[in-house]
């Protein structure tokens, strides 16, 4: 069979690297990672191309590109040592599936790759990926909190003619497209993709495009109301980024936030989200309309340099107040042990400008720092909505989390409101606030223009008068 026949050819050559990783702490030999004792990136394509170099048509050869889901939030809120060890665990469950002739090698960051051979079908390379993904999701417990990561898997099957970059770039595009797809998924590259759509969605492209698509004036705000329960009025919004791709259409955050977030980018978009914020306070204020408006803020925007003067210019620009704008943190950015982003958080609470904490009870938070945090409103993340009320457990969770809240003197609002159903119990149980499908769905300004001159928030009146 072709593969036993490339097995043989390479003879010595092959690396048998399974058995061969430095144990971490031991010195790193050259052409691997200091923290698992993996190859390093070089070491990945100079071996990927000398294999290519010696296979031949037929000869079964892939790569598996592995990115961690949620990595980044390990290593925000429960540290970077915590981080590393994440690594070293994910490294060490994955090497279980590394077979004589194969190489796992770290890419940087949070992203792997193996090179896989001698498979004698895609349904071992399929199987191959499954275990990959299960071991890079084993429950391991970190900075002493037991955690889970999901794994993005993209795989890219060697053809002829395919240099060693090319197959790394195709797994990379695949990978990505598992991310965007809803993470925690494996996607296969198809030949012939990658250099139309799918090479846009690479992040390359992504991070060339994100700038000159804010200089372009290609983002947009859609905004969602914030409704009274007990009234069914509408009693604020939240500004939610939208970017408007001259090819693609409306792209949602959940395709360029994360890249952004990655890369630093975030924090372009967030000032532009502000001053848009600003701008579209001032139409409506000629309007006779002053509605309470949320936006978001990224933790790499919280905590750079001079963040809170930057937020409160643009809050402010041309004499608009604070009273009614509200910042919405996610709870890992919120409650994390980091300086920068308490004092940003204390800053904006001394300035007036109201604080929520969003996403709630979807991190691994410091909870014991809800008490110290100057926020006023947590918004209730739609994950611990989304079964209640049909399973009793994820009911008796969420009621126990608006019980939390409401014992620290905070406010809730519940986030992903869909059903008849979950509406009734969370007026029966006091709710206040929500934001879901069922009661408006995120939309351009004009149009929910006529909502808020039905029920027009009164200038210095806040969301909380208009939520009682
Ligand atoms: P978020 O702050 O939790 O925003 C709420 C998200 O939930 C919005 O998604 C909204 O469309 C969605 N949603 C609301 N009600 C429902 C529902 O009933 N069912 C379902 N399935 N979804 C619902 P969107 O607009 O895609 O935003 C996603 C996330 O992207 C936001 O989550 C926020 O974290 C981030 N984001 C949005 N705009 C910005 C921004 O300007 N800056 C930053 N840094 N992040 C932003
Ligand atoms: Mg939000």
């Amino acid at each position: 069979m072709a593969h036993l026949a490339f097995r043989r050819r390479l003879g010595a050559a092959v690396v048998r690297v399974g058995q061969r990783v430095a144990a971490a702490g031991a010195t790193t030999p050259l052409g691997h990672d200091s923290l698992t004792g993996l190859p390093d990136r070089s070491l990945v394509s100079e071996t990927l191309q000398r294999w290519i170099d010696a296979a031949r048509p037929g000869t079964s050869l892939a790569v598996l590109y592995v990115d961690l889901d949620d990595f980044k939030l390990v290593n925000d809120t429960l540290g970077h040592a915590a981080g590393d060890d994440l690594l070293e665990h994910v490294a060490a469950s994955m090497r279980r599936y590394v077979r004589d002739g194969d190489m796992l090698g770290r890419q940087g960051g949070d992203e792997f790759v193996l090179i896989a051979t001698g498979w004698p079908d895609r349904d071992v390379l399929e199987g191959l990926a499954a275990r990959l993904r299960e071991a890079a999701g084993e429950p391991v417990t970190v900075g002493g909190v037991e955690v889970r990561v999901g794994a993005s898997i993209g795989v890219a099957v060697w053809t002829a003619e395919t240099t060693a970059a090319a197959l790394l770039e195709h797994a990379d595009g695949a990978m990505y497209e598992a991310k965007a797809g809803g993470r925690d998924e494996i996607r296969w590259h198809h030949p012939g993709r990658i250099r139309d759509r799918s090479s846009d969605r690479s992040r390359v492209a992504l991070t060339t495009a994100l700038p000159r698509a804010i200089e372009r004036g290609e983002l947009t705000l859609h905004w969602q109301p914030l409704v009274s329960l007990a009234r069914g009025t509408v009693s604020g919004l939240e500004a939610l980024v939208r970017w408007n791709h001259p090819d693609r259409g409306l792209l949602l955050p959940a395709e360029f936030i994360p890249f952004a977030e990655e890369t630093g980018l975030v924090t372009a978009i967030d000032d532009w989200v502000m001053s848009a914020v600003s701008a579209q306070r001032h139409a409506w204020r000629a309007q006779g309309l002053d509605p309470y408006v949320g936006f978001n803020l990224a933790a790499n925007t919280a905590r750079g340099a001079g963040a809170l003067e930057r937020v409160l210019d643009r809050l402010t620009v041309g004499g608009l107040d604070v009273a009614h704008v509200t910042v919405e943190l996610s709870e890992s950015a919120g409650l994390r042990e980091d300086e920068c982003v308490r004092a940003f958080v204390h800053g904006l609470h001394a300035a007036g400008v109201t604080v929520t904490l969003d996403d709630f009870g979807v991190a691994y938070s410091s909870l014991h720092r809800l008490r110290e945090v100057p926020a006023r409103w947590v918004k209730i993340d739609r994950a611990l909505l989304r079964h209640v009320p049909d399973d009793p457990a994820a009911t008796r969770i969420l009621l126990a989390s608006l019980d939390l809240i409401r014992a620290l003197g905070l406010e809730c609002i519940v986030l992903g409101i869909e059903t008849g159903a979950q509406l009734e119990l969370l007026r029966a149980n006091g709710v206040k606030l929500g934001q879901g499908y069922l009661l408006g769905r995120p939309m351009q300004a004009a149009a929910i223009e006529p909502l808020l001159r039905a029920a027009p928030v009164t200038q210095g009146g806040g969301a909380t008068a208009n939520a009682a």
